[in-house]
């Protein structure tokens, strides 16, 4: 854990205005790193967003205003900043809040040639992948919604596996179908066999949904054969975005036994552009669910490795301008916190790397709208929700938009994510082809 230092103090301000009050996400507390690119000059570079501007990092980190002894954002991604570990990532933010407040450094708001091509306005900018995803493990750490999915399709009464309140449970997904907020993705094609059908059959996913989750990305890593401690675990842990593990349910339940998700989840998952990091959220840390069996010793953790981030969902029909909020929820109800799950995932030996994102897992609360799939909210399709625009939905039609949002409420200012959005286009089939 990081102390809360200068750069949490909420009295800040930052010279930018639009920064600055209650309803900013950018404010100087927060500094989430991402990857932008504007029309005038052309290749994709690190940034950070203040307000309603991404400060051009590899500009000002020419310009000599940053601590980084080797250039670190020269690149295409975070990767080679997010490999310097928590000490480098710390100076860094020192560095950019001092920069950016009202009283701090005044090198760049002084010059106005630098802070004129430094300071680009997001809305002229498109954002791409903010770090070249190395792996990618997706857990299942709510315990309300492995409840609610033992609950569905497996014992009412035995909802939870044996091994669920001693393992934080995961599989390994696909780190090449990780996109960016603002992505299309298609409808998957899959193999399903229908209640109470001889056989399976091929052909366009029945039963669309998200998963509303949280991305862990790591900083650093482990050589493999040396696992890691829940305190080194929780120093690696560079930051995190949204994340919508999008799930075909209808592929999942004829393909998920004995060896888990497959095809289901493979097709696509979207993360947010910005990233916002683990010091940044210090201020929003929160104990857990009292964790009862007490964890296996390699699994214990004290203190407060939870996050208190509130979590929304919104679905927007092809060309409507009504969106409805269909999910409200919150980080902080996870059961295996993200270090636990980084700690177990390299107990047996297993190489941890610079880029890997780890899924939290669907992030369902205990209330009826706090549920962060179609599955759990529709209850399998069987109890539709009704959509402000008219209309209702059992799961994801063909030009629906779904949208996450996440945002800290601190004293008197935010740490927002931003949003993590796409629209799901048709099914691509190929069966006609040869
Ligand atoms: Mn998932």
């Amino acid at each position: 854990m990081t102390d809360i230092n200068e750069t949490h103090d909420p009295a800040l301000t930052s010279w930018i205005e639009s920064a600055n009050g209650p309803t900013a996400d950018f404010p100087v507390q927060n500094l989430p790193y991402g990857v932008f690119s504007d029309g005038a000059s052309g290749s994709p570079r690190p940034g950070v967003a203040i307000g309603d501007n991404i400060l051009d990092l590899r500009l000002i980190e020419a310009a000599g205003l940053l601590p980084t002894e080797q250039p670190v954002f020269d690149g295409q991604s975070l990767n080679a900043f997010m490999a310097l570990g928590r000490a480098g990532w710390s100076a860094t933010r020192s560095a950019l809040s001092r920069l950016l407040s009202t009283d701090g450094d005044s090198r760049l708001r002084d010059d106005p040639e630098l802070s004129e091509r430094a300071l680009v306005p997001r809305a002229k900018c498109q954002m791409h992948m903010p770090v070249a995803i190395r792996g990618y493990t997706d857990f299942y750490s709510s315990r309300e919604h492995a409840t609610n999915v033992g609950k569905m399709f497996r014992d009412p009464e035995n909802a939870l596996m044996p091994n669920w309140l001693h393992i934080p449970i995961g599989y390994n997904g696909r780190a090449s179908t990780v996109v960016v907020s603002g992505t299309d993705v298609h409808r998957p094609m899959g193999q399903t066999r229908a209640p109470g059908a001889e056989g399976p059959q091929f052909g366009p996913c029945r039963k669309l949904d998200i998963e509303l989750e949280m991305g862990a990305l790591i900083g650093g890593g482990n050589p493999m054969g040396r696992p890691i401690s829940v305190t080194e675990a929780d120093a690696m842990i560079f930051g995190y975005v949204l994340l919508n593990d999008w799930s075909a349910r209808d592929i999942q339940v004829w393909e998920y036994q004995p060896l888990g998700p497959f095809q289901a989840k493979a097709f696509a998952t979207t993360i947010s552009p910005w990233v916002v990091t683990q010091e940044a959220l210090e201020p929003f840390r929160v104990h857990g669910p009292a964790q009862s069996p007490v964890p296996l010793p390699y699994l214990v953790q004290r203190g407060a490795y939870n996050f208190d981030v509130q979590l929304e969902v919104r679905l927007t029909p092809d060309g409507s301008s009504d969106s409805t909020t269909i999910c409200r929820t919150n980080f902080k109800h996870m059961y295996w916190s993200s270090a636990q799950q980084l700690t177990h995932h390299a107990s047996s030996g297993c190489a941890m790397e610079t880029g890997d994102l780890l899924g939290s897992g669907t992030i369902s609360g205990a209330e009826r709208d706090s549920l962060g799939s179609l599955l759990e909210l529709t209850w399998n399709g069987n109890e539709p929700l009704e959509l402000a625009s008219g209309g209702s939905r059992s799961f994801i039609e063909d030009g629906d938009i779904l949208t996450l949002y996440g945002r800290c409420r601190g004293d008197g200012y935010n740490v927002g994510f931003g949003e993590a959005g796409g629209k799901v286009l048709p099914a691509v089939d190929f069966t006609g082809e040869t």
